[in-house]
C-alpha cells in the first residue's frame, strides 16, 4: 500500500482508538465522538485551505504546503501535472517559434490573410518584395495596399484560381508570381516570388525561335524552289530523281514547321493584347474549309457530315479561326482510314458555349497521351507518324488560339474507336 495512504489510515485508526478510550474512561461517548470528529475534520479543513492558498499563489514549488498523508500525495500529483503542462506549453511555444523563424526567413514573401483579406501576419521578405510594412500594415486589407485587378480577382476567387502574375508594386521592371492557398477556417496564405528572371528567359527563347524561324525561311524557300525545278526535270536519272524528290519533301516539311513556329510566335505575342476582332461568319468559313479538303484529285476521299448552327457567329479573327478548324479537320483526316466519315459540328453546348467539334472513327489516342497532345512537337507514335505528314505543332496552335480567346480544347478518345476534338469559345465571344 502507498505509504501516504498508510499514514492516513494510521491517523484515522489513532483517532478512532482515542475516541473509544476517552468514551470508556469518561462514559461520555457522544462528547468523545464529537470532539474527535471536530479535530479530525478541522485538521483536513486546515490542509484544504493551505492547498487552496498555495494554488492561488500559482503553486510555487518553494512554498508547497508542509503536510503529510493523503494531502502530501495530492500536492505532489498537482505539482507534477502542473510541471508537465508547463513543459508541454514550452515545447509547443518552441515549435511555434521555430516555424515562425522559418517562415520569417523564407526568401518568398509570405502573408496570412483573414476572411476579409486583411493582413494578419507577413514575413520580412514581404517588405522587400511587396512593399508591405510588417508592423504598420497589419490589420489592413491587402487590396488597399496593392492595387492590382489580377490580385483582386485572385483574392475573390473561390478556389478555382490559385496563381497570378502581376507587375511588382515596388519595381515596375519586375514580375511577381502570387500563389494562394486556403487553410483552416477562412484563412488564406499568399506566397509571392520574383519570376522576372524566368520571364526574361522565356522572352529570350521566344524571340530566338521567332528570329531563327524568320531567318531560315528565306534560304529554305530558295532551296525548295530549286528542288522543285529539279524534281520536275524528266531527264534526271531515276535514282537521282528519287533523291531530289525526297529532299524536296523534307524541305517542304521544314517550311511547314517554320511557318507553324512563326504562327505560334505571333499568337504568343498577341496573347497580351486580347483584341476582340471582327464578326466571323462561321458557317461559311466551315463550308469553305470542307470544300478545300474535298479535293477531287486527292487519293483520300473522306465523307464529311456537317451539323452547323447557321445563326451562331463568333467575335475574333477569321484567319485564326480557319487555322484552328483546319488543324482539327486535317488531323481527323490524317489519323483515320480513307473514306471514313468525319463529323463536323458547330453549335452551342449544354453550358451555352459555342463549340466546334470534329469527330472521327480513326485509331484513337491512349489515355496517357491526352494530357500532352498540345505540347510543341508532341506526336503519339513518332516512328509510325513519320509516314504521316505533320509537324507536331498543329494542336499547340489550336490551344494558343483558344487561350487567346478565353476558350478551351476538350479531347475525348477511345483507342481503336476514334476521337472527338471540341474547341469551345466563351459567351463573351458569341454574337
Ligand atoms: P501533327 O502535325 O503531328 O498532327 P498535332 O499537334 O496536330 O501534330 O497533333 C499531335 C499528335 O496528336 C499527332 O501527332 C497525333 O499523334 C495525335 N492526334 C491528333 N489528332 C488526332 C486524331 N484525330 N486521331 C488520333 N491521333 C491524333
Amino acid at each position: 500500500m502507498n505509504s501516504a495512504w498508510s499514514v492516513e489510515y494510521t491517523r484515522l485508526i489513532i483517532t478512532l482508538v482515542s475516541t473509544v478510550l476517552f468514551g470508556l474512561v469518561t462514559e461520555l461517548w457522544f462528547l468523545s465522538l464529537a470532539i474527535h470528529s471536530v479535530i479530525y475534520i478541522g485538521w483536513h479543513l486546515y490542509q484544504l485551505k493551505a492547498f487552496e492558498q498555495w494554488i492561488k499563489r500559482g503553486a510555487p514549488v518553494k512554498s508547497a504546503p508542509d503536510t503529510s498523508g493523503v494531502w502530501a500525495l495530492i500536492v505532489q500529483h498537482f505539482y507534477r501535472s502542473q510541471k508537465s503542462n508547463k513543459d508541454r506549453k514550452k515545447h509547443l511555444a518552441n515549435i511555434a517559434n521555430h516555424y515562425h523563424a522559418v517562415m520569417s526567413a523564407l526568401p518568398d514573401a509570405t502573408i496570412v490573410l483573414n476572411e476579409k483579406s486583411e493582413i494578419e501576419w507577413a514575413n520580412k521578405a514581404s517588405q522587400e518584395i511587396l512593399g508591405i510594412d510588417v508592423i504598420r500594415d497589419i490589420g489592413h486589407p491587402l487590396d488597399n495596399i496593392i492595387r492590382d485587378l489580377a490580385l483582386q480577382s485572385l483574392l475573390l476567387s473561390d478556389g478555382e484560381q490559385s496563381e497570378v502574375e502581376i507587375p511588382s508594386p515596388v519595381d515596375v521592371l519586375k514580375t511577381l508570381s502570387i500563389s494562394k492557398l486556403q487553410y483552416g477556417e477562412h484563412k488564406t496564405l499568399l506566397i509571392a516570388r520574383d519570376v522576372s528572371q524566368r520571364i526574361a528567359i522565356q522572352k529570350l527563347r521566344k524571340a530566338f525561335v521567332a528570329n531563327a524561324s524568320h531567318e531560315l525561311r528565306t534560304p529554305l524557300t530558295v532551296i525548295s524552289g530549286y528542288l522543285e525545278i529539279l524534281d520536275s526535270d524528266d531527264e534526271l536519272p531515276t535514282t537521282t530523281g528519287k533523291v531530289v524528290n525526297n529532299a524536296l519533301q523534307q524541305a517542304l516539311r521544314m517550311e511547314k514547321i517554320l511557318n507553324n513556329l512563326l504562327t505560334l510566335s505571333k499568337l504568343e505575342e498577341k496573347s497580351s493584347t486580347k483584341a476582340k476582332g471582327e464578326t466571323i461568319a462561321v458557317a461559311s468559313v466551315i463550308r469553305r474549309l470542307v470544300a478545300d479538303f474535298e479535293d477531287p484529285n486527292s487519293s483520300q476521299q473522306h465523307i464529311f457530315e456537317l451539323n452547323i448552327d447557321e445563326t451562331l457567329q463568333l467575335l475574333g479573327h477569321e484567319q485564326e479561326f480557319y487555322s484552328l478548324c483546319q488543324n482539327l479537320v486535317s488531323n481527323a483526316i490524317k489519323y483515320s482510314e480513307d473514306d471514313a466519315v468525319i463529323k463536323i459540328c458547330w453549335s452551342r453546348n449544354a453550358d451555352d458555349l459555342a463549340c466546334f467539334a470534329v469527330s472521327d472513327s480513326g485509331e484513337g489516342i491512349a489515355k496517357e497521351h491526352l494530357m500532352r497532345l498540345t505540347e510543341r512537337f508532341f506526336r503519339v507514335n513518332v516512328a509510325r507518324e513519320r509516314k504521316i505528314k505533320g509537324t507536331g505543332l498543329g494542336l499547340s496552335i489550336v490551344k494558343h488560339i483558344l487561350d487567346n480567346y478565353g476558350g478551351y480544347l476538350d479531347v475525348q478518345s477511345q483507342l481503336g474507336e476514334g476521337s472527338t476534338f471540341t474547341a469551345c469559345f466563351p459567351l463573351s465571344r458569341i454574337i
